[in-house]
Parts: structure tokens; C-alpha cells; sequence
């Protein structure tokens, strides 16, 4: 295989590539929304924006950016509380082990901040984690020297897009090559709207917004309430039971 710059989750050619969304999917709660909810503009406004988005009369990147300027609290302090407060989904520490022996690279495509994540991850996975990370970052706001000041960071948006971190960017320097491997991605909400179309199978997380926008645009998917049903189904289709037409139920 030539060179894998471009697409880092090709270099130990696997057959297949999980691409996935971070809050709320790989986590059980969304650690913005956790943010926004308990030190921000609060759970009702946040609400409202969910629907505007789904909508169509509302970017995610303006209502994100909106929700995140909300928080006052220093980054560092942030990182703090998110570690004390964030917990891993029930299945995916089985889910990541199983996907490292047997050569299925994670990589996750986050709307939510890198150093946030990375943070998240050292705590929930231990330090030696290997997984690709895509995402939005964070920067100190005009005016502010440090992060770590009041009122002192926001959002660094990955792309030029409506989306923030248009998630199909990624996905697509892989669907687009010849031979390329068999994709899936999970994810549970609007942040995933740019994800949704872009793989081979899309497992949307039960009774949340991304479920909604499937049904709304005709997107197939099958829903998972946590990584064990992700697992199973993922190892069936490695092992040739089923086939990723098959696994598209909808809601199960
Ligand atoms: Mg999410």
C-alpha cells in the first residue's frame, strides 16, 4: 500500500475501519451538553437548540458555538469536572480490545474539543490508548491570554463548514478509493448529521435526536442502545454471518 498521510487508519491495511462519534456514543453522556447543562445557559435552552438544528433553521456550528461561550468556567477546571462526572459506555472498553487484536482501526470524528477527549480518554482507557482523533479544538478567546482563564477559551472549529467538524470530510478520503474497506460509523446526535450518509452502516444510538434525522431523511441505520449490541453485530459481519444491508434494521 502507498503512502497513508492522508488516511492514517489504511497503514496496517484493515478490512475494516469504525469511525465513530465521541460524546454521548462513546461516552454514556455528552460532556458538552454536561458542560452547557450544569455551568452554562442551562438543559432548556440547549433542548431548543436540538430541535432548531434538526429543524434546518438553525447551524450547529452557531448553536454550538453559542452553547460552549456559555461556560465560564476556566478549561482546565472544565477537564476537572468532565473527569470526575464522564463514564465510558457498558461495551466499548470489550468493543476497542476486540477491534485492536483483530485489526479494525476506531477512529473518532467529534463535533466536541481534542484536548477534552484526550483528557477523557487517558481516564477511561488508561494512558495508552490508540485511537485517531478528528475533532473541533479550543483556543483562548480574543483578549485572553490562557485557556485556563475565566471566560478565557472557546471553540476552534475544524472546518469552514455549517457543521463545524463536517464529519463527511474525513469518512469520504476513504469511501472514495478503490478496494477500500467495508466503514461504520455510531453516533447519537446532531453533531453526526455530516456522518450520517457516509458509510457502509450507521448504528444510531436508541430514543436520540440522530434517529429522528434517519427517519426524517430516509438515512438506513440500526439502533444500539450501548456497544455490546455494536459489538456483536460488528463481529458477525467480520465473521460472514450477516452483511451490512442485513444489519440496517432501524429501530431494534
Ligand atoms: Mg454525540
Amino acid at each position: 500500500m502507498g503512502s497513508t498521510t492522508d488516511t492514517p487508519a489504511l497503514a496496517t491495511n484493515p478490512k475494516f475501519i469504525f469511525f465513530t462519534d465521541f460524546d454521548g456514543t462513546v461516552t454514556t453522556a455528552d460532556s458538552n451538553d454536561y458542560l452547557t447543562d450544569t455551568l452554562g445557559y442551562g438543559i432548556e435552552k440547549r433542548r431548543q437548540g436540538n430541535v432548531d438544528v434538526l429543524a434546518g433553521t438553525v447551524h450547529f456550528r452557531d448553536f454550538f458555538k453559542g452553547m460552549m461561550d456559555s461556560v465560564p468556567l476556566p478549561l482546565d477546571q472544565c477537564v476537572e469536572i468532565l473527569k470526575k462526572n464522564i463514564v465510558l459506555d457498558p461495551g466499548f472498553k470489550e468493543f476497542y480490545d476486540w477491534s485492536q487484536e483483530n485489526n479494525i482501526p476506531i477512529v473518532i470524528l467529534s463535533g466536541g474539543m481534542e484536548p477534552v477527549i484526550r483528557a477523557l480518554l487517558d481516564v477511561l482507557l488508561g494512558p495508552s490508548w490508540n485511537i485517531q482523533i478528528v475533532s473541533n479544538n479550543v483556543g483562548p478567546r480574543p483578549g485572553s491570554k490562557s485557556v485556563n482563564d475565566e471566560n478565557g477559551w472557546e471553540l476552534k472549529f475544524h472546518d469552514d463548514s455549517i457543521h463545524g467538524h463536517d464529519k463527511s470530510i474525513e469518512i469520504r478520503k476513504y469511501s472514495s478509493l478503490p478496494n477500500r474497506p467495508t466503514m461504520f460509523y455510531a453516533g447519537d446526535g446532531v453533531s453526526d448529521l455530516s456522518a450520517a450518509k457516509e458509510t457502509d452502516l450507521l448504528f444510531a444510538k436508541a430514543d436520540k435526536d440522530l434517529v429522528t434525522y434517519c427517519e426524517m431523511e430516509g438515512v438506513p441505520f440500526v439502533t444500539f442502545r450501548d456497544w455490546t449490541t455494536i459489538s456483536q453485530t460488528v463481529k458477525d459481519i467480520v465473521a460472514g454471518k450477516t452483511n451490512v444491508k442485513e444489519a440496517a434494521k432501524g429501530r431494534i
